[in-house]
Formats: C-alpha cells, sequence, structure tokens
C-alpha cells in the first residue's frame, strides 16, 4: 500500500473534498445545502464512518453536530476516546431527505469517496456505525455476511480482522435516540475501541 507523507495526505484530501463539495453525482445533490467531506485527525488510528448527514450538519456543514453528534460525543467520553484523534465520514455525503434510508444507487455513487478517504487515511481500524456502512465496508472487503443477510446485531461490537485490515462495526449514535435504554451496552461495545489499539 502507498505510504503518504503528511503534506501528500492533505493536498490530496484537499482535492478530494474540492469533488465531494462539487458533486453532483446523484439526485441528493438537489436537496442538499452542503456534501460533507470527512473531518478530523488525518493520522488517525480510528475512522469512524456515519451514515450521512442530518439536518443541523447540513446546514452548518461540521460532522456530528446534531442530536447525533451529542449522543455521539458521550460514546466516546465514556470510551475515553479524544475526538481529536479520530477521523469521521460519512457513507453518503449528502443528507437523505426525511431520514429515509439510501438507496443502493446513491451509496455505489459516493462509495468512490469514501474508498478514496480510506485510502489516504489509512486507519489502523475502521469502524462502520450502523448497518449501511458496515455492509458496504464489509463488501468492499469481500465480506458479503450482511448482504446475504446476516443480522447487524450479530456483528456489531464484534472485530473483524480481514487481509490485515481491522474492521469493528458499532451501533450508530443515533439509534440511540431511538432506544436510549441500549446505552450502557453501546458504551461498552465503544470502550472495546481502546483496547484495539
Ligand atoms: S450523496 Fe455523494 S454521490 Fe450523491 S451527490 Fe452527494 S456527494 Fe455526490
Amino acid at each position: 500500500m502507498k505510504q503518504f507523507s503528511l503534506i501528500e495526505k492533505q493536498e490530496s484530501l484537499d482535492v478530494l473534498n474540492y469533488q465531494i463539495r462539487a458533486c453532483e453525482r446523484c439526485s441528493l445533490s438537489a436537496t442538499r445545502k452542503h456534501a460533507l467531506t470527512g473531518e478530523g485527525n488525518i493520522n488517525a488510528r480510528i475512522m469512524f464512518i456515519a451514515l450521512s448527514p442530518g439536518g443541523k450538519e447540513d446546514s452548518e456543514n461540521k460532522m456530528f453536530i446534531g442530536p447525533s453528534g451529542q449522543v455521539f460525543n458521550r460514546l466516546l467520553q465514556a470510551a475515553g476516546i479524544n475526538r481529536n484523534l479520530v477521523f469521521m465520514t460519512n457513507l453518503v455525503k449528502c443528507m437523505l431527505p426525511k431520514n429515509r434510508k439510501p438507496s443502493m444507487e446513491e451509496i455505489e455513487s459516493c462509495s468512490i469517496f469514501l474508498n478514496d478517504e480510506i485510502l489516504l487515511i489509512q486507519p489502523e481500524i475502521i469502524v462502520p456505525l450502523g448497518y449501511f456502512a458496515t455492509r458496504t465496508i464489509l463488501t468492499k472487503y469481500h465480506d458479503n455476511s450482511l448482504a446475504m443477510g446476516k443480522g447487524f446485531t450479530e456483528i456489531n461490537g464484534k472485530l473483524i480482522f480481514i487481509n490485515d485490515q481491522k474492521i469493528f462495526p458499532l451501533p450508530h449514535p443515533a439509534s440511540l435516540l431511538y432506544n436510549p435504554s441500549f446505552e450502557p451496552d453501546t458504551i461498552e461495545k465503544y470502550k472495546k475501541l481502546k483496547t484495539f489499539l
């Protein structure tokens, strides 16, 4: 795998982010205010992949600042992980109207950007949040278990090794907005992250 210097990484990310902001590859470009680029430490060992920007994120062009972001911050704090040390991005860079599910076409259109982000950041652990990000990442690494019908509950919170890449699926913070009683269990899963570093 090609190694990048810090300057090369930043320059390549700047080009990639420019492409994301201008992207009209799918119809979500018509309803977004902003296409969100990845944020965080470009030398991060952990890369979180959320689903898509929410309303506040879309308006203010920043990741994880709405209700899900507050839950995310709480989970990171409970797990002893500094948000400034991780990289965060979305599977689908533009907001999904009315929080609907993404279509396969939208995921495929947008995955070119996610693939480039992974190539540039080269995280030690990829942490897909929720079903769609996990299915996409596992499929990218030729594990079709979710696509073939295995349940997300069976694999989240468990470390998966594929060709030297660590993948650690976790519940999406937004899921706790609907099921707050799952928070203690989710915190225990997030805490495992630190033990893998
Ligand atoms: S969701 Fe992705 S592919 Fe679709 S317009 Fe936005 S950036 Fe482009």
